[in-house]
């Protein structure tokens, strides 16, 4: 069963997330909603899905970037966004540390509760985090690249804030008008063009 994804303007994806005990995360319950995101996920398709989308207002996240949603990439963008697959897990209780945040990377980046649309957002190019996994054992990758973006998003949903917290709101556009007009630009030309401070 696929889960309906809460969008922009559920009071849900704008309040913080609790944290889930050791019991609760091997409970039953918690186990089969971790499916479900899972299923809700690669359905969707998306490469993040935080339990605020769904409704619940815990700290869990599911994270998975295939292959074959890269591939759909130019190789110009998979190379400047240094973008690699990452297998499926699950995230639970994270805490995120930014590595060098004065270094910030800016991404087109879009978000399952904000469909159809995209902006430029301003991450940190690294960061290392420590969570529970769905056995609760605990965990931790020093991530970069687009990977590192994912977990910034997610994580920033578990605290109640969605990218266009964070977007140059110059550059949101469409997904249509963002494939015909930016896509294939250099960020670095698509900052120029719009007028992005530098
Ligand atoms: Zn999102």
């Amino acid at each position: 069963m696929v889960l309906d994804i809460c969008q922009a303007g559920h009071p849900v994806l704008r309040q913080p997330s609790r944290p889930l005990t050791r019991d609760e995360i091997l409970s039953e319950e918690c186990q089969e909603l971790i499916q479900r995101m899972k299923r809700t996920l690669q359905a969707a398709p998306g490469v993040g899905l935080a339990a605020p989308q769904i409704g619940e207002p815990i700290q869990l996240a599911v994270i998975e970037d295939r292959p074959e949603y890269i591939a759909k990439w130019p190789a110009q963008q998979i190379m400047e966004f240094r973008r690699k697959p990452v297998p499926f897990y699950v995230l639970i209780n994270p805490e995120l540390e930014l590595l060098k945040p004065e270094a910030q990377v800016l991404g087109f980046e879009g978000c399952l509760s904000v469909p159809g649309y995209t902006a430029l957002v301003p991450r940190a190019g690294k960061v290392r985090v420590k969570y529970l996994d769905e056995k609760a054992e605990a965990c931790e990758q020093i991530v970069e690249g687009w990977h590192a973006r994912i977990l910034q998003h997610e994580v920033d949903h578990l605290g109640g804030t969605l990218y266009l917290d964070h977007m140059f709101s110059r550059s949101f556009a469409s997904q249509p008008n963002y494939l015909q007009h930016w896509s294939n630009k250099p960020i670095r030309e698509v900052c120029r063009e719009l007028e992005i401070g530098r």
